[in-house]
This record gives C-alpha cells, sequence and structure tokens, in this order.
C-alpha cells in the first residue's frame, strides 16, 4: 500500500468509528508521524492532502523543516531537552511533550523572545510505566497551575498519554479514560490561559480504542508510512 492509499484509509476508518461512537469525524485530527522517514517520502504525501506531521527528536524535526518548511504543521511528539527548545520553537504549531516546570522556562524564554504564544500539551504517565516520561496524574494539575500563573507566552491547550504497549484491551482503554477523566477536572478549574480543547492519545495500533474514548488528535505512524527502518 502506498502512502496516499494509508492516508485514505485511516481517514475513512476514522470516519467509521467516529460515526459508532456518535462522535463527528471532523472532532478527530489525524497526526501522521513521520520519524525515521525520509523527507522526500513527506513531500510526497502532501500530494495526496498530508497537512502536518509529528516528528519524536527535536534534530530530525529541524532537518525535516529545512526541506519542507510551511507547506505542512509540526508537531514535536517526543522528549524535549530544555537545550533543544531553541531549535523548534519557531517551527513547531504544537507540543505534546512538556511534563516539568524546568522545560515551561525555557519556553517561555524563547517565545518571548520571538514574540509567540506557543501551544503546548501536557504529557500525563498515566499508567505510571518507568520507559515512559510524562507527569503523573496526581501531579498534573499543579504543574498546569503554575504554568497558569506564571507564564504568558506558553498556553496549555490538552493533554497527551502513551497507553502501554499491551494486547489487553481494557489496560489501554483505562489508560484513555483516565487521560479524559484527568482533562475534566482541570477544565473544572477554570485556569486562566488553559484550555482542554484536544486530547492526543492513540497511535496505529490502538486508535479506535482513543477515539472511543474521546480523542482529539491521534498520532498515526506505521499504519501510514509502514514499519520504520529502525526501531524506536
Ligand atoms: C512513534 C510515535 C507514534 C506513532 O506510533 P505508531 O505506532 O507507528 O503509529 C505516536 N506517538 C509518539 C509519541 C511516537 O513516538
Amino acid at each position: 500500500m502506498s502512502v496516499g492509499e494509508n492516508l485514505k484509509k485511516i481517514k475513512d476508518s476514522v470516519e467509521e468509528i467516529t460515526k459508532s461512537c456518535g462522535r463527528e469525524p471532523n472532532s478527530v485530527k489525524i497526526l501522521p508521524i513521520s520519524k525515521t522517514v525520509d523527507a522526500e517520502v513527506v513531500k510526497e504525501a502532501i500530494t495526496y492532502g498530508l497537512e502536518s506531521a509529528g516528528e519524536n527528536k527535536p534534530q530530525e524535526l529541524v532537518k525535516k523543516y529545512e526541506v519542507i518548511g510551511d507547506q505542512i504543521k509540526w508537531h514535536l511528539v517526543g522528549q524535549l531537552q530544555s537545550n533543544k527548545v531553541r531549535q523548534i520553537i519557531d517551527k513547531v504549531d504544537l507540543i505534546h511533550s512538556v511534563d516539568r516546570i524546568s522545560l515551561c522556562d525555557e519556553l517561555e524564554k524563547r517565545a518571548q523572545r520571538i514574540g509567540r504564544i506557543v501551544e503546548i500539551l501536557i504529557q500525563v504517565n498515566i499508567t505510571k510505566e518507568e520507559t515512559k516520561s510524562g507527569v503523573y496524574e496526581e501531579f498534573a494539575e499543579e504543574l498546569i497551575e503554575d504554568i497558569s500563573k506564571n507564564y504568558n507566552n506558553i498556553k496549555v491547550v490538552g493533554l497527551m498519554t502513551m497507553a502501554p504497549n499491551t494486547d489487553d484491551e481494557q489496560v489501554i482503554r483505562d489508560c484513555f479514560r483516565g487521560l479524559k477523566k484527568l482533562a475534566e477536572k482541570i477544565d473544572s478549574l477554570s485556569l486562566e490561559n488553559v484550555e482542554m480543547r484536544e486530547l492526543s492519545m492513540g497511535m496505529s495500533g490502538d486508535y479506535k480504542i482513543a477515539i472511543e474514548e474521546g480523542a482529539t488528535i491521534i498520532r498515526i505512524g506505521t499504519a501510514i508510512f509502514g514499519p520504520r527502518k529502525k526501531s524506536e
């Protein structure tokens, strides 16, 4: 299958799933994840209607941005070190992976410097897997309150999580449900400069469950671009 066909297939699949769970098809955005995919392949995908792409490494995002630029919207979905913020701040539409206040310090400083408001999601480690980044649920509220109080150039627009790599559908569903619940709780606090507009959850293997549980952004890599060259 080609990337164009895969894109179409995912779109159709999202439409079907949203319909079957009573959601509007356009309430779920597909974010193709282009990590390890050649810039040329991404460029070709633009001709099939690709409008955005997510990368998990700042350096790789910068490299592809140099080739493709603003033809599509770029999202950073992977770990971000403070010393990499400067390279990506003027290139990204949304950062999905903010999980600590020290990173916010740097984001605020760099966003101020280029006169922009950066939109971010708070990554939450719902299942507390040691190998995963993300703030634990019980500390998320405090982190978001801190951001709301102390920064003007950072805007929290939702939450992101990664489900455990398991065949147990209930474990995955509980994880997504937990993120949604947390978003509702935070929303009820009506914090200044904080919106719970986006829930970034679900990947190639579990996006159906994520949509059923309220995802607004699904991050799809292999189901669009095929198996990755190297393991991530
Ligand atoms: C790689 C990656 C994805 C996409 O994973 P697939 O299983 O290939 O769809 C989604 N989110 C993050 C954060 C990733 O690093």
